[in-house]
Parts: structure tokens; C-alpha cells; sequence
């Protein structure tokens, strides 16, 4: 919902101050989807409020859910016709975790990521990125799934840092008391590594966490697959790391997705543990090790055997680290499978 808009046609109407209090409750806490169901204001302005206000910004085309129904896709139509993805995942029975897009599309082009594949379209307005995490509480309600609401990550389509202005306009409307009233721990960003953005971030927001797309820690081999590592290489990356964690005892999380004979051999664990060994600070860093969901392509994900090998290997460095458990890849909802096809639009 644009608030601005409906401030001013507040305004318009002569309403007192405290009717924008009811409609954000009705609409950010209660998951109101028509200003025709609040109740506790005027029918007239019932009327006005839906005849001249959008509550969401785009039109569902449609929602995937997953066989285990532990993961929902769905693929929204924005006012200029451009489509995007967002997912909704229940990692633990009873809570849910929304994964939302910051772009349509994305200009980084990592060789394994569906939406490299698409390329740039457009950035998303805060409006459009945090209208996703309304349309779930929606799709929530509507759908009586029960549990509730825990975390948004920020790893959909795009990258964050890329749109800072509208990404940092969308995080405060996420932790504004009066409107979503997310707790900042509970939002994580994630970035495949611009720096001058992590700067930014980590300034303006030092209570919600970071994630950074790290994938291949051999500078070579990353500039290969992630062409952003040609702007923001590893000794950058490493440089941040250290001066962060001299300001912030924050944990930053480490996301690396494992691509057979790609990036999962016994050099690949040695080159990672010795990046992470050289930024210090191990009990601050936490690897997430992802397997790769394949999208119709050039890679596989590694066996289960390896995806062992490989965390035992860090934890045998010293190295904290977790594998997560793949969501929605039977509805192309899992890491790296975002893409919609925004070419004829
Ligand atoms: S992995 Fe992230 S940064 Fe890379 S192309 Fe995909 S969306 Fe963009």
C-alpha cells in the first residue's frame, strides 16, 4: 500500500489524525485485502479508500505449492505488466519465512542462478518489495494455514544492493512499529558480495543480519561464475569482514551453493576454510552450504556424500557451518530457481 498516497487522501477528506492508525492495523497487522472490510472506519470512507487506493501493487497470476506443502511460489504481475516471483516457507512446522525479490530480474548474471539468466529488468519500489511480504500474511489468512509469521530474507530475485534506496526505504517500513513491526533480527539481506553496499547497510541497519553469496572462494574460479567478483573481489570482501567485525560482534552467515566437479572438491574446502581462517573472528562467521537445485542447465547439484565431505571439512577447520534444507524445488521455488520470463513484456 502506498502510504504516502493514503496520507494524502486522509488529508483530503478531513480525517483525524488517528484513522491512519485503524487502516495500518487493519491492513499490516490484520491482513485486511479490501479497505471494504474495515470495519472500524466510515463506510463512506470504506468507499473512497477502495475506489482510489490499491492495497497491493500487482495481481496474482498464479501460486505453486510444493507436494510436502512446505513451500508456496508465487508469480505476481506488476502494474507495467513486468512479472515477479516471491516464496513463502515453512522451515519448521508452525512459522513461515517469506523470501522476497528486490528486482525483476537480476544484472549480475551468476552462471548457476535462473535469474542471471533473465537479465536486468527493473528495481523493485519499497512499495512492490514490501507488498510481498503482505501478500503472504494475505495468502496466510486466506488459506487458514496457521502458525505464524518469523522471518523475511531478502534472496529472492535481484540484488539488494543494487537498489539500495528503495531496499533501505522497505526495511524501515518493515521495522516501523506502526506498520509491520518486524523485528530487525528477524530480516536478513543477502549479497553477492557489493561492498559498498554492505558498507551502507550494515551503517544504516546494524541489528538485522547480512548473508553474503560467497559460492567460490578462489578468486580466479569466482570471477568465473560470478562476474561481480571482476568489481568486488575477494580481499575486498576480506578487508570489510575484518573492519566490521572490529565495530560489531553481529554474525554474518556465509552462503555457499555446492555445484558438482564445480566447487565442491577437497581444494575447494582447503580455499574456503583458509578465506574465512584469514578474516578471523570464526565464531562470527557461519557457512550455510546450499545444494544447488537445477534449473534446466549447465550444472549439477553435488551428491549427498560430498555435501558431507565438504561440511565436515570446515568443521574439522573450525569453521561453523550448517547445510540447508532445500524448499520448493518441485515448483522451481528453491535457491537460484526465481526467474520469469519478462522478455515479451
Ligand atoms: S545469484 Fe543473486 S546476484 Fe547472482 S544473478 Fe542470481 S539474483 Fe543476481
Amino acid at each position: 500500500m502506498d502510504i504516502q498516497k493514503l496520507e494524502k487522501l486522509l488529508i483530503e477528506k478531513n480525517e483525524k489524525s488517528f484513522r491512519k492508525k485503524q487502516i495500518y492495523k487493519a491492513v499490516f497487522e490484520e491482513a485486511k485485502s479490501s479497505f471494504l472490510d474495515i470495519s472500524t472506519i466510515s463506510k463512506d470512507l470504506r468507499v473512497f479508500l477502495d475506489k482510489n487506493l490499491e492495497i497491493l501493487p500487482f495481481s496474482k497470476v498464479r501460486v505453486l505449492t510444493s507436494k510436502d506443502g512446505r513451500a508456496h511460489k508465487a508469480v505476481l504481475k506488476l502494474s507495467d505488466g513486468k512479472l515477479l516471483e516471491t516464496v513463502l516457507l515453512s522451515p519448521k512446522e508452525d512459522t513461515w519465512s517469506a523470501c522476497i525479490s528486490s528486482q525483476v530480474g537480476c544484472s549480475l548474471g551468476c552462471a548457476f542462478c535462473a535469474t542471471g539468466k533473465c537479465g536486468f529488468v527493473r528495481d523493485l519500489s519499497s512499495d512492490e518489495i514490501v507488498s510481498q511480504v503482505l501478500f503472504w500474511k494475505q495468502y496466510l489468512k486466506q488459506k487458514e494455514l496457521g502458525g505464524s509469521f518469523s522471518n523475511i530474507v531478502y534472496m529472492g530475485m535481484g540484488e539488494p544492493f543494487l537498489n539500495w534506496k528503495n531496499v533501505k526505504d522497505s526495511l524501515n517500513i518493515l521495522i516501523d512499529e506502526d506498520l509491520f513491526d518486524f523485528g530487525r533480527r528477524n530480516i536478513s539481506v543477502s549479497t553477492s558480495g557489493i561492498v559498498k553496499g554492505m558498507q551502507k547497510f550494515v551503517d544504516d541497519f546494524p541489528q538485522i543480519n547480512l548473508a553474503i553469496s560467497l559460492h567460490f572462494a578462489n578468486n580466479t574460479k569466482r570471477g568465473e561464475y560470478m562476474p561481480v567478483n571482476r568489481m568486488y573481489d575477494l580481499d575486498q570482501i576480506r578487508i570489510f569482514l575484518k573492519k566490521y567485525f572490529t565495530k560489531s560482534k553481529r554474525k554474518v552467515f556465509i552462503e555457499y551453493i555446492l555445484l558438482k566437479d564445480v566447487n565442491d572438491s577437497e581444494v575447494d574446502i582447503r580455499d574456503l576454510s583458509r578465506f574465512l581462517r584469514s578474516i578471523g573472528s570464526l565464531q562470527l562467521l557461519h557457512v550455510n552450504l546450499i545444494r544447488y537445485n537445477s534449473i534446466e542447465g549447465d550444472f549439477e547439484s553435488s551428491s549427498e556424500k560430498i555435501v558431507r565431505r565438504f561440511q565436515y571439512g570446515l568443521r574439522k577447520s573450525g569453521i561453523h557451518c550448517t547445510t540447508r534444507k532445500s524448499m520448493g524445488d518441485d515448483i522451481h521455488g528453491a535457491c537460484g530457481q526465481l526467474a520469469t520470463d519478462n522478455k515479451k513484456r
